[in-house]
């Protein structure tokens, strides 16, 4: 086949009558590639220096395999390297190898999770690995969930869900509450719901980045007497800018009392509660009614990982369940393209099934573990008379130097962010509460002692 690289494909489809060499030259090609690409991925800079990748388009001829390769190895070295040991900007890991082969395999298969006839083995793998989920979780035996291509789709679901449940889905005076440091998804669902903004309430934090109690109570007396009707409160269980983790065991006592839907943002620390790590009010998580988990975030289930766990799975479906008038249905299956709002859906859930074999519990705690000791470690050696940090229980940590005014910190940390970069760290830097940070997201496993040492090193010398 090596020979053949001028040609172009011949078996536009894999081949059902010979032995497929030709799709198998391609997957090699591409995998030796790729692994190359890994291979170098410390000496290669987490953002690339120069982009030579022009984006072609089809032309009235397919192209030959020499050019496409050109073509893909140019996409290839033109991206964002998650795997450069300082990448450490988003919760963007590395993948998890097995997990890469598990994108493969769903590709391969081409099933479809919209209905079981469509997906039989991974409909069941998918419902399983969802129950399995909600059980660590501590949730009721009627417990389970469904995947979606993000958390912000679940944070949909879960919302469009405690909508339809409080039978308030056509009620121009439905409201929700968040924290003020929970995620932008939430601005975003408020207006897929047709929400307006004064529908979205969102109480203040504490100077750890906490739901203040008290206001959550304040602020939902204030709506129900303004004739506003709650449908659900959410808590957020890692918040984005610093990994905050709101008061869980007061407020799912208050959405008790009060019979309002708790959703718990768990994109980031949702995973946490499967792991060893001692979180203080994470054995409370039990008591939502619905938590998003994001294992594409940080356990390095390649992207989109994302579970919605409902401790009633009757919730989803009933607010999904259209009927499938195109498939075969009967009573005894349930197809999943009914417990959500997508419809047809990729494989995710193989990635995800995969890594979670492989790792077993021991090897989920050691990244849990590892994210934590590494940011410890940076804190201990930060020179913290120069910054102020933030930071809670998680992985993240935002921060910036002492006594400059906002104009000052704006310029420093755009400045820093630039410096960082051409000595190979990336690094984020979020606006929040008004000014800009710099945020630093211990989630990368190929970052090692020496590299937290010479980045403490370039910003204790940088002011
Ligand atoms: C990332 C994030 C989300 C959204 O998840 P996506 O997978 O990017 O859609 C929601 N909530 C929190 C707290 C997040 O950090």
């Amino acid at each position: 086949m090596t020979e053949k690289i001028n040609d172009h494909i011949l078996n536009i489809f894999p081949s059902t009558t010979d032995d497929n060499s030709e799709l198998l030259f391609l997957l090699n090609k591409t995998s030796r590639i790729l692994c190359n690409w890994y291979s170098n991925a410390e000496i290669l800079t987490p953002l690339p220096r120069k982009s030579k990748f022009k984006a072609s388009l089809p032309e009235e001829s397919g192209c030959d395999i020499k050019t496409l390769f050109e073509e893909i190895n140019s996409l290839i070295y033109s991206s964002f390297n998650p795997s450069s040991p300082g990448s450490l900007a988003h919760l963007d890991p590395p993948p998890l190898s097995i997990s890469i082969v598990g994108d493969l395999i769903a590709g391969a298969l081409n099933n479809n999770l919209l209905a079981e006839e469509l997906s039989p083995s991974i409909s069941l793998l998918e419902d399983q690995i969802c129950k399995w989920f909600s059980k660590k979780l501590g949730f009721s035996e009627n417990s389970g969930g469904i995947a979606a291509s993000g958390g912000t789709l679940n944070n949909l679901n879960a919302l469009v869900t405690a909508r339809f449940i409080s039978g308030l889905s056509s009620d121009p005076d439905a409201a929700f509450i968040v924290s003020e440091d929970a995620h932008v998804s939430f601005n975003k669902c408020g207006r897929i719901l047709g929400l307006n903004e004064s529908n979205i309430l969102s109480v203040e934090t504490d100077n750890e980045g906490r739901m203040i109690v008290s206001k959550l109570e304040n602020e939902i007396d204030k709506l129900i007497n303004s004739g506003k009707k709650i449908f659900a409160v959410i808590a957020t269980l890692g918040t984005t800018i610093r990994g905050s983790i709101d008061p869980l065991n007061k407020i799912s006592h208050l959405c008790r009392d009060k019979n309002i839907w708790l959703h718990v943002d768990g994109s980031i620390g949702g995973i946490y509660a499967i792991g060893k790590y001692k979180i203080s009010d994470m054995r409370y998580i039990n008591q939502a009614n619905s938590i998003t988990i994001n294992p594409q975030k940080i356990l390095g289930v390649t992207k989109t990982s994302s579970l919605l766990l409902v401790n009633n799975i009757e919730s989803l479906k009933r607010t999904f369940q259209t009927g499938l008038p195109y498939v075969d249905s009967s009573l005894e299956v349930l197809n999943r393209g009914e417990l959500g709002v997508q419809g047809s859906r990729p494989a995710e859930i193989i990635k995800l099934w995969l890594g979670l074999r492989v790792l077993g519990s021991k090897g989920i705690n050691k990244i849990l573990d590892q994210s934590i000791d590494k940011k410890n470690l940076f804190l201990k050696k930060l020179d913290t008379n120069k910054y102020d940090v933030f930071t809670g229980p998680l992985h993240i940590i935002s921060f910036i130097p002492k006594n400059l005014n906002r104009q000052e910190t704006d310029k420093w940390t755009l400045i820093t962010k630039k410096f960082l970069l051409e000595n190979n760290f990336m690094i984020s830097r979020p606006f929040y509460k008004g000014r800009y940070f710099l945020r630093i997201v211990f989630g990368n496993f190929n970052t090692e002692e020496s590299h937290i040492l010479k980045l403490t090193n370039l910003l204790n010398q940088k002011i």
